[in-house]
């Protein structure tokens, strides 16, 4: 699945929902989704982001994109339920939810991280993830085999002196999708995790300000897993965490 490639049209009349769509290893799964004939909706909370990639996928696809502009840090519950609503009656149903969206946080000691940086973490990569989910399940069952990828990290499942905040958001999001891939076994519907591992976004440079990004791989480099778990091949994968740059 390292270096899966679907067939050309593989996700023709499916509708994919890609959070933090604006940049980095987001805009390049909306981008590769719509490239395979996927409508995607773009969500995330800068606009002009959005319509820069709003703008690439339409030059290699014939399908329907749709912009969201949410900020998940702010949005009820009331957002996403609306948000169902709203893709229930343009669409029919949801084939994909990638969680993608994330904050770093800042790097600290542990005695350190303010209660408002701790909730500000957690809202967005835990809290929001959580609600969006829950308020897509009714419209994710409609589609004949539907596939929730949720992003996580090395530090989601082993713990690292300095991350704390964002190591404990990434195991809440690796026990999230544990959760509803035992519940919604046999159904369905799918729950995996990927881990990207060191990749050169905006994310990572601020994480290892000192590295050199031209020794990391691309967010291009690491889109197999991301089009193998959005893919009919991947109907009987659930509760796995892909890891994309095993060592
Ligand atoms: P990125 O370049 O920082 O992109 C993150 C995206 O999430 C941005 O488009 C950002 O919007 C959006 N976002 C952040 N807060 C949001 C909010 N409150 N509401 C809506 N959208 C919001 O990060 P990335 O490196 O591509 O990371 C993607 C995923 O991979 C994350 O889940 C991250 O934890 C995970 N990951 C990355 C690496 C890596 O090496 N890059 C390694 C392991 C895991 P703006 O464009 O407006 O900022």
């Amino acid at each position: 699945m390292l270096d899966f490639q679907p067939n050309s049209e593989a996700f023709k009349g499916k509708t994919i929902l890609v959070t933090g769509a604006g940049d980095g290893i987001g805009k390049e799964a909306a981008k590769q989704y719509a490239q395979y004939g996927a409508n995607v909706i773009l969500l995330g909370r800068t606009v002009k982001k959005l319509e820069a990639t709003y703008d690439e996928c339409v030059k290699n696809s014939h399908a329907e994109m749709a912009i969201v502009p949410l900020d998940m840090e702010g949005a009820t519950v009331k957002h996403y339920q609306d948000m169902a609503t709203t893709i229930e009656s343009q669409f029919g149903k949801l084939d994909g939810l990638l969680h993608n969206a994330s904050l770093l946080g800042q790097l600290q000691p542990f005695g350190q991280i303010s209660p408002e940086e701790y909730q500000q973490v957690m809202q967005v990569n835990v809290n929001a993830t959580f609600y969006m989910t829950q308020a897509m399940l009714p419209v994710l069952k409609k589609a004949p085999h539907a596939s929730v990828i949720f992003t996580t990290s090395t530090v989601g499942n082993k713990g690292r002196a300095y991350w704390g905040t964002y190591a404990i958001s990434k195991f809440a999001t690796e026990g999230m999708m544990q959760c509803l891939a035992d519940e919604y076994s046999n159904t369905h519907l799918r729950f995996n995790c990927i881990n990207p591992g060191g990749t050169r976004t905006n994310m990572r440079a601020k994480a290892f300000p000192a590295e050199n990004p031209d020794n990391l791989k691309t967010p291009a480099q690491i889109m197999p897993a991301y089009l193998y778990l959005m893919d009919d091949a991947s109907i009987n994968t659930t509760g796995e965490t892909l890891i994309c740059q095993p060592k």
